[in-house]
């Protein structure tokens, strides 16, 4: 048996010192507080007819009631099914309709915000279905729940680690959202995995920023599971977040390579203001070497760079680069080692029962014990990529290097095929982020009559004012990049598409350029 909260229970006992904070309210909270809150959520839940199994989807902002909410419905068995403010109806409406969920855990707006919906259904139902007649919406009240700091506490619900207890659905990047089934026990793992990988303890202070509805939440669990104190920015924004370091004397901060860019440029003087920080956790996508090596030679940090997935529970299965290894990093895209329990090996993109040996580039598979049992509602999908032995498909491809540290080259639906040669976005855009006219770029492939796809550059400039930026680019990449890599188009932006700011989305390049590209002596 195990309900994963029970980590609350056993640190109640022993810390009386505050390990979860919101800036934004000024408020705290110790392990007793944030298990008896939770229990008083977890009782209304049961109250509002919510039942072991139920699928309940939080749709709000960062925030303590998100937290308690997400912890209350694993202490009652419930699946929670994470979401985040910024989904739109149509995205809304299908993860309420494909987790079937039975309740949605909403602030006033959103609540406004379903209404809406659903009434707009009613209006036009060619254009957009959605039925909220099943399903029920609890408002937690924040009043409410401070005056829950002492409420009794409810015993945890009894499960098995290989019952689900959340449905997350993947970011979208590449196409439809899926949910990924996890259970208590892929959520044991992960947490000892990134407590063992960051070596988080009492004395630490983690800010994180990853949006509660993405799976990269999973370090501020952790950390509080590790009793340190757990900052929760409500949204990300610089210097709030360099604020914060300073305030808090931060240790442990997550960072998202989007972040660790901004951090590399920001004016002299950050140094002091963020001396504190032990360490940094990068994931969610590449951290480009430039960025990276930028980074490191201002403020000589480690960055953790971590690999995984929503289906892996980010590192609970998955690999890590760090400390004293990190160090050794300066090659492209290296993401490290297994960590605990994981196995990771390259197989044939087209034959995955052919594995490749070192150095051979092919489709990275993961094996381990925070592997989600598949997508709820996919069959096929999941037949597809969780396979009988336990390796999980990841859709993304790498290699092994001499050490056996796992390299990524690409996502596998992102690779551009040119007249039959292979383009990696980002090893093209690793490259030509070293161009001093580039701030930030984007490589995608765009269809094309006579060469199938051909790669184009979306960019923003470090100086917009300059005409000749395109030129210089361009230039750049002839020295440094085989022909048939270099974009066939550039194409100025002033900001790049990402999924809530951090994750690029090429996906929504290639869908708003193709075929509106004009392109000469191809
Ligand atoms: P979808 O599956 O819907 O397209 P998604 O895969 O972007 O969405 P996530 O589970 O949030 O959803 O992201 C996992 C992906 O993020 C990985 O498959 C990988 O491509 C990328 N990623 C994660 N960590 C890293 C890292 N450290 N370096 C480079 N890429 C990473």
């Amino acid at each position: 048996m195990l309900n994963i909260t029970t980590f609350l229970d056993a640190n109640a006992c022993r810390l009386s010192k505050p390990v979860f904070h919101c800036p934004d309210r000024d408020l705290y909270y110790t392990s007793g507080e944030i298990l008896s809150i939770v229990s008083g959520i977890g009782e209304k839940l049961i109250q509002a007819g919510v039942q072991k199994g139920d699928r309940i989807l939080i749709f709000l902002n960062n925030s303590p009631e998100y937290l308690f909410s997400y912890l209350a419905g694993w202490r009652i068995g419930a699946v929670v099914v994470p979401t985040n403010r910024i989904y739109t109806k149509f995205e809304i409406a299908y993860m309420i309709e494909n987790s079937g969920a039975k309740m949605v855990i909403t602030d006033a707006s959103g609540a406004i915000f379903l209404e809406e919906m659903q009434c707009e259904s009613k209006s036009n139902s060619n254009d957009f279905q959605f039925d909220l007649q099943n399903v029920s919406v609890y408002v937690p009240d924040p009043a409410e729940i401070e005056k829950m700091r002492k409420h009794p506490v409810l015993p945890p619900a009894c499960v098995t680690c290989d019952d689900l207890c959340q449905i997350q659905y993947t970011s979208g990047t590449t196409g439809k959202q899926k949910g990924a089934m996890l259970t208590h026990g892929n959520w044991l793992a992960a947490i000892s995995n990134e407590c063992d990988v960051m070596a988080f303890s009492e004395t630490d202070v983690y800010l994180g920023i990853y949006p509660m509805g993405h799976v990269g939440v999973s370090w501020g669990i952790s950390a509080l599971r590790a009793g340190a104190l757990y900052i929760m920015m409500e949204r990300y924004e610089l210097e709030k977040y360099l604020n914060l370091i300073e305030k808090h004397q931060v240790t442990a901060l997550s960072g998202m390579p989007p972040v660790i860019h901004s951090l590399a440029g920001c004016p002299p003087g950050t140094e002091d203001r963020i001396r504190t920080v032990r360490e940094i956790i990068s994931g969610g996508g590449p951290l480009h070497h430039e960025i990276w090596k930028k980074f490191h030679h201002r403020y000589g940090i480690p960055v953790v760079n971590a690999y995984g997935l929503s289906e892996t529970i980010v590192i609970g299965t998955g690999t890590a680069i760090r400390p004293p290894d990190y160090a050794f990093a300066d090659k492209f895209q290296s993401v490290g080692h297994p960590v605990c329990f994981s196995e990771v090996k390259i197989v044939d993109e087209l034959d995955c029962s052919k594995t490749l040996t070192q150095g051979e580039v092919g489709e990275i598979a993961l094996r381990g014990p925070a592997v989600a049992k598949g997508y709820f509602g996919y069959p096929e999908e999941t037949k597809r990529v969780f396979l009988p032995d336990g390796w999980f498909l990841t859709g993304d491809v790498g290699y092994l290097d001499k050490d056996f540290r796992l390299c990524l080259t690409d996502r596998k639906k992102d690779m551009i095929v040119m007249s039959g040669w292979k383009i990696y976005p980002t090893e093209a855009e690793e490259v030509l982020y070293r161009c001093p006219a580039v701030k930030e770029i984007a490589v995608f492939g765009v269809s094309h009559p006579h060469r199938g796809e051909v790669p184009a550059a979306a960019v923003v400039w470090a100086d917009a004012g300059k005409t000749e930026n395109t030129d210089e680019l361009l230039a750049f990449a002839k020295e440094h990049l085989a022909g048939y890599k270099i974009p066939r188009k550039v194409v100025t932006v002033s900001d790049l598409p990402r999924v809530g700011g951090w994750k690029l989305l090429r996906r929504e390049l290639r869908e708003k350029y193709n075929g509106k590209i004009e392109f000469e002596n191809l």
